[in-house]
């Protein structure tokens, strides 16, 4: 009999990190990993970080070395779009027309930035950054250009902004509501990243929408808001979110809602079908219910599950959201999950003026996400403060005497 063929459509970090996991648990069969990027798989991180500083080499980001694909006999294929997925015949066809058989399927496909929907966003001059060679289009934005606008004020925003200061460029971030990070971070915390970026010379216009890119001979040369402002820029940079990267999914007829809907062991609705890293929205047992994480500690860890699962063990996903940003001398950590109005208080422990301190988002007495900012080796007791589920007390959780073990233990 020949032996199976596991295909990965998504050559990144989360497919990367599957077909470790699938020759890690002993499997000998073919692995396909199917990407339709020009680079082996590397990670995102470093593209508005290190890389984009300056501070980490382009060799830093890969996630393994070139020789380890032929030592692990995975097959990697890069520059190859998967154009279909055939369910019925377990089939899917790539660029080029070849069609591969597969035993089990995971799609790692991602996600892709949303679009800038306003006249002019085809101009020379805008960018986003999602792969290594945008990361190189806006380095060298940077030697060019006097001042570069940044559509949103999210986590991608603001630290390409803050890599943009760096390099010595002038910088506006607009941002459509009237803090960044509000969503998440709620009106406690995020005017700490307000105030840190107009510190270091943002530009920050909050409550601001784009009404139009404007150019000149094809190329960018500012902004025109909705309350009629212009602002006159080289380039902008669009980081309003992302977006599910599920054509393959929807056209096979998977089920598909804000993402692919997977369980606790990343099957998809169809049996030989997996699915991990940013497309997944996957039920997390710990929350009971689905979540779409677009973080890398996600890409990182969940393949171990789906790589298990589709080698028909018994595995469920149950890690505790994890991310970090670093952004001038501010790093942080975050664990845990909270929606706009799922909590119903922020309790700080530390110093949020000299920005060293750890914030807990809690409902009732529950601590349900912290972020460490400036403090380190304390995220995992976090996390594990979190999955406890235990009681806390307030005054108790903000006292930075009380070690986080002690109160996990209830
Ligand atoms: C600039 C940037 C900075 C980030 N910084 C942080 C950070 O500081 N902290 C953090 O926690 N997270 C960060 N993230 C998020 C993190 O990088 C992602 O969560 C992670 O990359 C997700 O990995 P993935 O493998 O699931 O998907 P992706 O990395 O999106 O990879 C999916 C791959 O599949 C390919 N693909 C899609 N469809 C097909 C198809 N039909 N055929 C073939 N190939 C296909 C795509 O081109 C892509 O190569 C950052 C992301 C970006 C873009």
């Amino acid at each position: 009999m020949a032996p199976p063929t596991f295909v990965i459509v998504g050559a990144s970090l989360a497919g990367a990190k599957a077909a470790e996991a699938l020759r890690g648990h002993g499997f000998d069969g073919r692995i396909l990993l199917i990407g339709d990027e020009p680079d082996r798989p590397y990670e995102r991180p470093p593209l508005s970080k290190g890389y984009l500083q300056g501070k980490q080499d382009r060799d830093a980001i890969f996630v393994h070395p070139a020789q380890w694909y032929a030592d692990q006999a995975v097959d990697l294929r890069r520059d190859t779009l998967v154009t279909a997925l055939d369910r019925d015949r377990n089939t899917v066809t790539v660029s080029g027309g070849e069609t591969i058989g597969y035993d089990k399927l995971l799609l790692t496909t991602g996600a892709s930035p949303r679009p800038l929907p306003v006249p002019g966003a085809d101009l020379e001059g805008v960018l986003y950054l999602r792969r290594v060679g945008d990361c190189e289009r806006i380095l060298q934005t940077f030697q060019s250009a006097s001042r570069i606008i940044f559509v949103g004020g999210g986590w991608i925003g603001l630290e390409v902004a803050a890599a943009a200061r760096d390099a010595g460029v002038a910088a506006t971030v607009l941002e459509a509501d009237d803090l960044p990070l509000l969503r998440v971070m709620g009106r406690r915390i995020a005017p700490i990243f307000a105030d840190l970026h107009r510190e270091h010379g943002v530009d920050l216009r909050l409550t601001a929408r784009v009404a139009e890119i404007v150019g000149e001979n094809g190329t960018v040369a500012g902004v025109r808001l909705a309350n009629g402002t212009r602002i006159e820029a080289d380039a902008v940079v669009v980081g309003i979110g992302a977006v599910p990267n599920t054509h393959l999914a929807d056209a096979s007829g998977l089920h598909v809602d804000n993402g692919i809907t997977v369980d606790a062991s990343l099957r998809t609705s169809d049996p030989d079908i997996h699915a991990a890293g940013d497309v997944a929205n996957a039920f997390h047992p710990m929350l009971g219910k689905h979540i779409r994480v677009e973080h890398w500690a996600n890409a990182l860890h969940q393949p171990d599950t789906a790589a298990r699962s589709m080698l028909g063990q018994t595995a469920t996903y149950d890690r505790v959201p994890y991310f970090f940003t670093d952004q001038y001398d501010l790093g942080m950590e975050y664990a845990g999950y909270t929606e706009p109005g799922g909590y119903d208080d922020v309790v700080v422990r530390g110093d949020l003026t000299s920005r060293q301190f750890i914030a807990f988002w809690t409902a009732g007495d529950r601590v349900l996400a912290g972020m460490n900012v400036n403090i380190w080796d304390v995220n995992e007791a976090i996390q594990h403060l979190i999955r406890s589920g235990a009681r806390v007390d307030r005054v108790r959780l903000a006292d930075p005497d009380v070690p986080l073990e002690e109160l996990a233990a209830g």
